[in-house]
């Protein structure tokens, strides 16, 4: 027996997604991928006048899944979006200025025998070795050389370990998507959403437009950006705040003309009072700087990012506040949110873009079956909760370590770094991986241990010890495999095209 109130999601006839920004185009994209329109009328309602952020140009490897997974060919993604390869963040003056490192997509070497390679380089180095951890990753050598190729034509090769996402223009990765998703049937409303109506049980039913027309829904997806309109201004969830965790609070962006070779990789440098972006696409480069408003002035902020730009500004500054944090549920009653509208972790691994079609997998699998107010909804959408500030939580430890390990004490911004409380879970992490460079790496985690790797070598973390069993082996032998491999990524490297030659060749201008 259904003894609720609000509409049967049996069979979900109606989802009302409300924003069109990339957030809201991917959901279209994804759910019109899945579901003919008879089984499910998606809506997409945005606002022109209200217009999206524009930022968020920088991707990970997930999101060449997620073009795989729509079916989208990637050479016709890449020419209509001015995109470009990434093999990974290119980080400056994060430990002390002057010195830089390189977070890689894809494997750091292979394993020696049984012994993780990461062992084995660590038992090298606390044995006298002084070798880069970074020259045994593949993508940190192309990108060092700014070469390109593609891993999965290159499998059984000293690059086959490889992964790649790509820098694109958001506004055509929007348009891009946009097509996409109404060729399957999604409906796209212009107009500004003024009203949300609920039933008695909290369930929403219908939106107002500013014309005064209304749009009917079973299930509604909040992608309305920092407004949040469905899930904060109309459900109230509230907000976690986790600006002591993460201080930086504003950000000011500006896009600038080409200047030389299109390199494949993004750059995070430090500054005095947070971090800058610098994005190359083909047709124009994105940069931004991400910072602490207590340290430094909008005004001096601004003047900063372009004092620092290479290249001609081709917009006006744009200043973008921002609250770090998750919401207490993303996901209530018949009402979903993603993007921006969920929460905001500053962009420094640009994981925004992935939080979104990480939140499309687990809704898809946690797909409502029943009317929103029944118990089996509220268990699946606890569980998309639970699921979702974990990748969160995640995120948010794995930024904080690229901070708190920080040796600058040039700026009061850095001071208050250095003696800034880290959170607990990631103080686990930290005191783990230096006794023998263990990693808390659970199955599900986006980050995996390359990533830690590379982020705790970057900024000066070596373990004290290592895998004794590696004493096992035959003295020369781990340093003579070492360099083997090493090598052979080099002499590969050296023949690859560089990556605006492969842009060229692989995505010519039709
Ligand atoms: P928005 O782009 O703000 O879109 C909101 C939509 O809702 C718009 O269409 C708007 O018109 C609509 N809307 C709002 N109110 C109403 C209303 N009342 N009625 C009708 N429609 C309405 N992510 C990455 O993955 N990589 C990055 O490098 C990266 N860099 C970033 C840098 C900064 C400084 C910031 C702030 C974010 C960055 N992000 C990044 C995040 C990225 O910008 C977002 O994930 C992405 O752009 C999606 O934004 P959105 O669609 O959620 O919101």
């Amino acid at each position: 027996m259904n003894n609720s109130i609000g509409p049967d999601l049996r069979n979900p006839k109606r989802i009302v997604i409300v924003g069109g920004g990339s957030t809201g185009w991917i959901a279209a994209a994804v759910l019109a991928n899945q579901f003919r329109p008879e089984v499910c009328n998606i809506t997409l309602v945005e606002s022109e006048e209200i217009g999206t952020i524009g930022v968020g140009e920088s991707t990970i490897p997930p999101f060449v899944g997620l073009l795989r997974g729509l079916g989208i060919d990637e050479a016709d993604f890449i020419r209509e979006t001015q995109a470009s390869f990434k093999l990974g963040i290119r980080f400056g003056d994060w430990l002390q200025k002057g010195q830089s490192y390189f977070h890689p997509f894809g494997v750091i070497g292979n394993r020696l025998g049984t012994h993780e390679f990461y062992q084995a380089w660590l038992w090298a180095q606390l044995c006298g070795e002084s070798s880069q951890l970074q020259d045994h990753a593949p993508c940190s050598v192309m990108a060092q050389q700014g070469k390109f190729f593609l891993p999965q034509k290159a499998q059984k090769t000293p690059i086959g370990g490889a992964s790649y996402a790509l820098h694109l223009d958001a506004k055509l990765a929007g348009h891009y998507l946009r097509r996409y998703a109404e060729t399957r049937g999604v409906q796209r409303v212009e107009g500004r959403v003024e009203e949300v109506y609920s039933a008695e049980n909290g369930v929403i039913e219908k939106l107002r437009l500013a014309d005064g027309r209304e749009i009917d829904g079973d299930f509604f997806i909040d992608c309305s950006g920092f407004r949040a309109l469905l899930i904060e201004k109309h459900l109230d969830v509230g907000f976690e705040d986790w600006k002591d965790s993460l201080p930086c609070d504003r950000a000011v962006a500006v896009q600038t003309s080409n200047t030389g070779a299109t390199t494949p990789y993004t750059q995070a440098i430090a500054e005095d009072a947070g971090w800058r972006w610098r994005i190359p696409l083909q047709h124009r480069t994105g940069n931004g700087y991400v910072y602490d408003s207590r340290f430094v002035s909008d005004d001096q902020a601004r003047a900063r990012l372009l004092a620092a730009v290479d290249g001609e500004p081709l917009t006006e500054p744009a200043l973008i506040p921002f609250r770090t944090g998750v919401r207490r549920e993303l996901w209530k009653s018949n009402c979903l949110s993603l993007g921006l509208a969920a929460g905001f972790i500053e962009p420094l691994e640009s994981t925004a873009i992935h939080l979104v079609t990480r939140g499309l997998d687990f809704f898809l699998r946690y797909f409502p079956a029943h009317t929103a107010d029944t118990e089996g909804n509220r268990v699946l959408a606890a569980e998309y909760n639970r699921r979702m500030r974990l990748d969160h939580e995640e995120i948010r430890d794995f930024i904080v370590l690229h901070y708190c390990l920080t040796r600058r004490d040039d700026t009061p911004f850095w001071r208050w770094w250095q003696q800034a409380e880290i959170p607990p879970s990631l103080r686990e992490r930290i005191a783990l991986f230096r006794a023998n460079g263990a990693l808390r790496e659970g199955v599900d985690e986006l980050f995996r241990s390359p990533s830690w790797q590379s982020v705790f070598e970057g900024m000066g973390v070596r373990p004290s010890a290592c895998d004794p069993r590696l004493d096992n082996l035959p003295p020369g032998q781990v340093r003579r495999s070492l360099d083997a491999a090493r090598e052979s990524i080099a002499q590969m490297v050296e023949t690859l095209p560089n990556h605006d030659e492969f842009l060229r060749e692989h995505c010519p201008a039709v």
